[in-house]
């Protein structure tokens, strides 16, 4: 790496020399033609009395003009306004021309008055030019053409004046004075040489303080910046935090946002990954329009992107409405050269200093909002208040419970029976999970499963309640089956086929009395793995059920990939079909598609009469449902498969 910058000189060195001897003159010229306006009086005074007023008067009249002038010029309050580089080349070009004028004058006026005066009078006269000549090369040190237009407009016209005089002392004066002009033009050419090296080295430091800058900017911005979407970065985004979480002090309150992008992988996995950079360009774009300027967007990587809103409404229903809008923003196709994707996200939100007081805690709090928000659904906004963070604590107490009730294996199983509809006898029953906690009193499953699944405990979970169930379900006879619920997290892991046979041949339980039950939007994850383990099972000779069927997602193409035994038609589609045609219809339509596809068809959540004769008319292979027999205890079977306690 290259370490010491290369020594170079601006392009515009030379105006800066001139602007540096501008800045000389600026200070000097203003005495300079104060002394000289002076000098040149008095020397009026002396002449005055002796030579004629048109030898005297015209030409003072003139050199004080142009004193005034020059002076006036020097003393103008608004020079520093109006200097341009161009002025200031200008009156550096010039005053060489103002200083023979001058000096050339002077010297042809003093000529003129030589003769009238005494010699005293004419030395003194002489040593006048003399002495302004030396005032004006020291003044002038800097700008070596003034000092030459000075020594020959003043001193060579002197010189040759005092040769004529040709008396003793004026040929002294004349030969002393060119030694003195002669060493101290050598003193002004030493001077000046020096005087350029300096503004010259000055300009090469600060040329290489600035590129120093400017290598230092670059690397800050690469280190703040995210390379794929030229969004700030993660790190950008923690020290925007910090800096206005240290600005609160003066009361700035913010609020951060943090994004999840919903189902990218597949779009990685189904496109590439150069079209999955495609798309986290343009979510990007998208984010950085509908938030505006004044937003701090980052990425913080893979599909996750920040967001720091200053001075957010303080109406939660405001602020969700702007993070909707940017998720509605993103929320659109977005055209690839493989085909057009569409992708949604969703997005936690936390305020400063409302929900928290330190960074850390705010990112944790947008962090919590973000998970609640996955938690419910594509697509959704939260922000971080009181009853989230009251779920929050009721989560975490479940979740030290649930760990230690798995440890003691003290979770139960309901079972539910299912009839099949044209004699009414049992097939199969459903095993539904229970928990009686003695600390926090019975939870439902609809509230532990999905939290077990969240926080990766469905495994060991459903490994305790499926050898329950086996348990039970071994010493039924043939004819009845056990359902069990698969969760999303189990249809994905390879190995959960064999693991599942290990625990049949366990309890010598045939296969074929087991039913899996699987949802659709367990199936969306990864279709292709999920397709592997179903097929793994199905070998095995495990039937496959499609749980929850028409509440999910994901269409009907998985229809056509899988193969499933059973379909259970969702309980929002049986309950309320008595009143309602359109239900019934779409009910019908799922019996007829299931028959077309050789696949039993259960009715779930059948709760009265109208809607089992219903179900029967339009020739749904079986039900399930609270009228046909509640989820209880483990049943009693006999060899007929007659439940002793029903019979009872
Ligand atoms: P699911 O698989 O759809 O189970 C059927 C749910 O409907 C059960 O709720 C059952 O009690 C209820 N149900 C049955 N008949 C009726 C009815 O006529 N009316 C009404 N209103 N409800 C009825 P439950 O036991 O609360 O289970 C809820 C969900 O929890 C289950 O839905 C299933 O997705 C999940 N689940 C339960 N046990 C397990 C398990 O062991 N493993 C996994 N992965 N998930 C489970
Ligand atoms: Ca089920
Ligand atoms: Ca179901």
């Amino acid at each position: 790496m290259e370490t010491s910058q290369p020594q170079r000189l601006p392009p515009n060195s030379e105006l800066s020399v001139q602007n540096a001897q501008y800045r000389m003159m600026a200070t000097y010229m203003p005495h300079m033609y104060v002394l000289n306006i002076v000098s040149a009086l008095l020397i009026a005074e002396v002449f005055g009395k002796v030579a004629p007023p048109t030898e005297v008067f015209p030409i003072l009249t003139l050199l004080l003009a142009i004193a005034a002038y020059r002076l006036s010029y020097w003393l103008n309050p608004r020079l520093a306004e109006t200097e341009t580089f161009r002025s200031i080349q200008r009156t550096v070009i010039q005053a060489p021309y103002y200083g023979f004028a001058y000096f050339a004058l002077l010297t042809y006026w003093i000529g003129n008055l030589l003769p009238y005066g005494t010699e005293s009078q004419q030395l003194l006269a002489c040593f006048y030019i003399a002495l302004a000549s030396f005032c004006a090369i020291s003044f002038n040190a800097n700008l070596p053409r003034c000092v030459y237009a000075v020594l020959l407009g003043g001193s060579v016209p002197l010189v040759i004046s005092l040769v004529h005089v040709g008396t003793e002392s004026a040929l002294i004066l004349a030969a002393l004075y060119i030694a003195n002009i002669a060493v101290q033009v050598i003193a002004v050419r030493k001077q000046n040489n020096d005087f350029v090296a300096a503004v010259r080295m000055h300009l090469i430091a600060e040329a290489s303080r600035q590129d120093a800058e400017m290598a230092r900017s670059d690397i800050s911005r690469v280190a703040n910046t995210d390379a794929l979407t030229g969004l700030a970065n993660r790190r950008a985004l923690l020290n925007a935090i910090s800096s206005r979480a240290a600005e609160d002090a003066q009361g700035a309150p913010f609020a951060l946002g943090l994004i999840d992008l919903d189902g990218f992988k597949p779009v990685n996995d189904l496109y590439g990954h150069t079209a999955g950079d495609e798309v986290l360009f343009t979510v990007a774009n998208r984010l950085k329009l509908s938030l505006g300027p004044d937003t701090i967007v980052a990425r913080l990587g893979g599909d996750e992107f920040g967001f720091i809103l200053v001075d957010p409404p303080k109406d939660a229903a405001l602020l969700q409405g702007i993070a909707q809008l940017a998720l509605d923003s993103i929320d659109k196709p977005i055209a690839l050269d493989e085909g057009t994707t569409h992708i949604t996200a969703c997005c936690g939100i936390a305020r400063y200093p409302d929900v928290a007081t330190a960074p850390n805690e705010l990112l944790q709090r947008a962090d919590e909002a973000l998970y609640a928000a996955k938690r419910s659904g594509r697509g959704s906004a939260l922000i971080y208040d009181q009853e989230l963070e009251s779920r929050q604590t009721r989560r975490l107490l479940l979740e030290t419970r649930m760990r230690a009730s798995i440890a003691d294996r003290s979770f139960d199983l309901a079972f539910q029976p299912i009839q099949d509809l044209s004699d009414n006898t049992i097939v199969s029953y459903e095993a539904l999970a229970r928990w009686n906690d003695p600390l926090l009193g019975p939870v439902s499953p609809g509230e532990f499963i999905p939290l077990a699944e969240q926080i990766g405990l469905i495994g060991p979970l459903s490994d305790v309640l499926f050898d329950r169930a086996l348990q039970e379900a071994a010493t039924w006879p043939r004819g009845v089956s056990l359902s069990f619920n698969l969760s999303p997290l189990q249809i994905h892991d390879p190995r959960f086929a064999l693991r599942a046979l290990a625990t049949l041949s366990k309890h010598k339980m045939p296969p074929d009395k087991l039913i899996f039950e699987v949802t659709e939007t367990a199936l969306l994850k990864d279709l292709d793995r999920a397709a592997t383990v179903i097929e793994q099972l199905r070998h095995a000779g495990i039937r496959i059920a499609l749980d929850d069927f028409g509440v999910g997602y994901a269409g009907f193409s998985y229809l056509e990939r899988l193969t499933f035994d059973k379909l259970k038609i969702d309980r929002s589609f049986v309950s309320g079909m008595t009143d309602d045609k359109r239900k019934r219809q779409i009910v019908k339509a799922i019996v007829e598609m299931c028959h077309s596809l050789d696949i039993k068809c259960i009715a779930e959540g059948i709760e009265n009469d109208t809607e089992l004769v219903h179900l029967r008319a339009i020739g749904c292979d079986a039900g399930q449902g609270y009228l046909l027999g509640r989820p209880g205890p483990p049943p009693l079977l006999q060899a007929d498969g007659a439940d002793v306690r029903a019979t009872a």
